[in-house]
């Protein structure tokens, strides 16, 4: 009698896909492979999916390292290549376990050297990726969702509203189409496309658990970063799942009112709770914590905003921050010279804002707010205070606005008829 059939599919833990020996009981090696045995797409499965499937289909399990390993380390497109297996395995692996490697549609330079690279997968939604070149190599910036559900007022991707969450084998597959365009290897991967990554946990872990695995692309954790808005339970749990890769916090506003003002889904999640959760997340795991701030002419850019965001920073969360004769007392007093610079601080990553283009509803929501990027200077001088008051800072340079490739500028590219149809249903 034929094994029951599994059907492997991504987003599940490898755990939960790998049944013990004793389960499929004696399955006959030479039996007729289970009709319903089947792998929507081959890039998004770890090697534990792969095992439960050739077992299914009465293959040794050695077969499911041959092939995470063909995909990951190889780089096959074609099972047809896979010559560690005989002819018969490889057609059937070409119906069963399709391998689809997307291939941008697009791609689009920016003056910076910056590259946009745009995908349409079937359902025609268009998903975007971009390379940024720098000193230490490429670092690419991979979206989770296709657009974004929270709807940041500040955010292109957000004025979307969501089209679909991503699926493991689409994230990975950015990742792969990126250093094919490149031809060259990316060692530096970053969540800040669109979309929410705490949003689709399973298919980011799934997705990153495969870029780092020893047996594939083996990419250091260390130099991946996951960035979010801030959901505290998820983010707790991350360690609890195995993660060592960074997190950048898109803080944004150190006043609670502003943020929830900005960040809609910040009216369920208290900034306190959001930096005691990231403190656990870096006690477990070691990793580097960011803290992302959008400079916002004449909103968030006061002298208050850069002593709070420092004194966030390096002595965490602190119920009177938005108290600004605390605040500044603090730092009058000298006390901040007392805990030297440390790994344990957050680094503070400054980000100029980019122009979007809001939809009503934001406008609306904005109540005659206008959003602007402060002058350079403004911008240099804020830098600045925060670096006096200790805090380990940098202040991003906008890279490929000109290809609407920039932090928050995602989401107009491609296919904007349905894009804006999207938007209005998330709307309505
Ligand atoms: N949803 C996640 C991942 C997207 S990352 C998050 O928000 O963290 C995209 C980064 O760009 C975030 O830090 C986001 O806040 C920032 N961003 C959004 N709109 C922007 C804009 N108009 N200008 C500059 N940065 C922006
Ligand atoms: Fe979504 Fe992040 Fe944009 Fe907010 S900033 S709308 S969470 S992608």
């Amino acid at each position: 009698m034929a094994a029951p059939a599994v059907q492997v599919d991504c987003g599940l833990k490898p755990k939960e896909k790998i049944r013990p020996a004793e389960a499929v009981g004696n399955a006959d090696k030479s039996a007729e492979p289970a009709p319903d045995a089947r792998i929507s797409s081959a890039l998004g499965i770890l090697p534990g999916g792969w095992q439960t499937f050739f077992e299914e289909i009465g293959e040794p399990r050695y077969r499911a390292v041959q092939a995470f390993e063909s995909l990951h380390k190889h780089g096959l497109a074609h099972w047809n290549d896979a010559l560690t297996m005989p002819e018969s395995l490889r057609r059937l692996l070409s119906e069963k376990a399709p391998i689809k490697r997307m291939a941008p549609s697009n791609a689009l330079t920016s003056d910076d050297g910056t590259v946009k690279l745009l995908f349409e997968p079937e359902d025609d939604a268009v998903i975007e990726s971009v390379i940024i070149p720098t000193k230490y190599g490429p670092a690419l910036c991979v979206s989770s969702q296709i657009g974004c559900p929270v709807g940041c007022l500040f955010c292109q991707t957000g004025q979307m509203g969501l089209l679909r969450s991503l699926t493991a084998d689409e994230i990975v597959s950015q990742f792969y189409a990126a250093e094919k365009h490149l031809s060259s290897k990316i060692e530096t991967v970053i969540l800040m496309g669109m979309g929410e990554p705490m949003l689709n946990v399973p298919n980011v872990d799934t997705a990153l658990n495969i870029l780092t695995h020893k047996k594939g692309r083996a990419l250091s954790a260390k130099r991946i970063t996951v960035s979010t808005v801030g959901y505290p339970k998820r983010i707790a749990s991350l360690a609890k799942l195995g993660w060592k890769y960074n997190l950048a916090l898109s803080l944004h506003f150190t006043s609670i009112e502003l943020r929830k003002k900005y960040i809609p889904v910040s009216v369920a999640h208290h900034l306190r709770d959001i930096f005691y959760s990231l403190e656990e997340y870096h006690a477990r795991t070691k990793a580097d914590i960011t803290l992302e701030y959008i400079l916002l002419d004449g909103i968030n850019d006061t002298p208050h905003d850069a002593r709070a965001l420092a004194y966030l920073s390096r002595w965490g969360w602190d119920d009177r921050i938005g108290d600004p004769a605390f605040v500044s007392q603090f730092f009058k007093s000298g006390r901040y010279r007392s805990k030297p610079f440390s790994r344990e601080s957050f680094k503070v990553n400054l980000i100029p804002f980019n122009p979007i283009s809001p939809n009503a509803k934001t406008i609306s929501r904005l109540a005659g707010d206008r959003l602007l990027c402060p002058a350079e200077e403004k911008m240099e001088e804020f830098f600045m205070q925060i670096r006096k008051y200790g805090a380990r800072v940098t202040l991003r340079r906008p890279r490929g606005r000109d290809i609407g490739a920039a932090c928050g500028m995602l989401g107009k590219a491609g296919k904007p008829e349905r894009q804006r149809s999207a938007a209005k249903s998330a709307q309505t």
